[in-house]
């Protein structure tokens, strides 16, 4: 049998399900098995590994995660699509399609209870806009037993994610993602691999979870809204963004102290700030802030 993933057996499929896409839930399905393979690879995944794939939609990649690991748990937020997947995921019965809503799913919990005899675990998929962040976000904020994180998404967030500092990317979220995992660009993916085909190209994005964050601080919320408060305002200094969204007018003068203390100039910008210099900023003040 062909892969899913092919102009020919993907409108197959589409058409004899009478399929239409919904654009609300990013439904781009890629029709390149040559991406697929690589998505996979950069998983690492082996035989006795579990994968949760975020939106299979027809199956294209769970197909290929299917022929690696020893166990995959796609969830589906459309139901329309479940009879699809009943049929594509019929020779693969070690993959369950669940129909929910991946930001709804505790995951922590699912992990416990159902992949317990899992070797390790990652969590791969290509994911809509809207959904990328948050679920990344929470399964590295929750610290889920999870190795690695393969996804693909719109090249421009993939960007920020991995950006370093001095560049126009970088920013709290390059900040959020690269506090918790090492970030390694795969690939980029051109948009004439997916149908419907999307406006912007996308990125294939693999994030190793750091077994200790790379900077100490004494206390992680307050070092992650003092990072938030650097970037309200890209094009303003330091000083003036930490002044007016994070200590207001009576913080003044340990702002100031905080600034002499650990010798960064108030003038710069959030964006010329490593995470180091951010972490150095945000242990001086936070104890007036606990
Ligand atoms: N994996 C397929 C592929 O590569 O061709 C489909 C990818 S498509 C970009 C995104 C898929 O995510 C769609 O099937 C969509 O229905 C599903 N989806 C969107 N939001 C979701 C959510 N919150 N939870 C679970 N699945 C979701």
């Amino acid at each position: 049998m062909k892969d899913i993933a092919t102009p020919g057996r993907t409108k197959d499929i589409l058409e004899r399900h009478g399929f239409a896409f919904k654009k609300s839930l990013g439904q781009n399905f890629l029709i390149d098995a040559n991406i697929l393979t690589r998505i996979a690879e950069a998983a690492g995944i082996e035989p006795e590994d579990g994968v949760i794939e975020v939106g299979p939609g027809i199956g294209a990649l769970t197909e290929h995660l299917a022929k690696q690991a020893g166990q995959v748990e796609a969830f589906e937020i459309d139901q329309r699509l479940l009879p699809i997947l009943e049929e594509t995921m019929a020779p693969y019965p070690h993959v369950r399609v669940h129909h929910r809503d991946i930001l709804q799913v505790n995951l922590g919990a699912f992990i416990h209870e159902n992949m317990s005899e899992c070797r390790s675990i990652s969590v791969v998929g290509n994911l809509p806009y809207y959904v990328t962040t948050p679920i990344l976000m929470a399964v590295l904020e929750q610290r889920l037993p999870i190795k690695n994180i393969v996804i693909m998404l719109q090249k421009e967030v993939a960007e920020r994610m991995a950006a370093v500092p001095g560049t126009k990317a970088y920013g709290s979220l390059s900040i959020a993602v690269q506090y918790f995992a090492e970030t390694e660009k795969v690939m980029t993916v051109p948009k004439t691999v997916f149908i419907p085909q999307p406006r912007v190209d996308s990125l294939i994005l693999r994030l190793k979870k750091r077994s200790a964050p790379p900077v100490h601080t004494v206390n992680e919320e307050f070092f992650f809204r003092l990072v938030r408060a650097s970037f309200v305002q890209r094009r303003k200094t330091l000083w003036n963004n930490l002044l007016h969204q994070l200590v207001g007018p009576e913080g003044k003068g340990r702002l100031l102290q905080a600034f002499e203390q650990t010798g960064i100039d108030p003038g710069r910008r959030g964006e010329t700030l490593s995470m180091e210099e951010f972490a150095l900023l945000a242990n001086e003040l936070a104890p007036f802030y606990q």
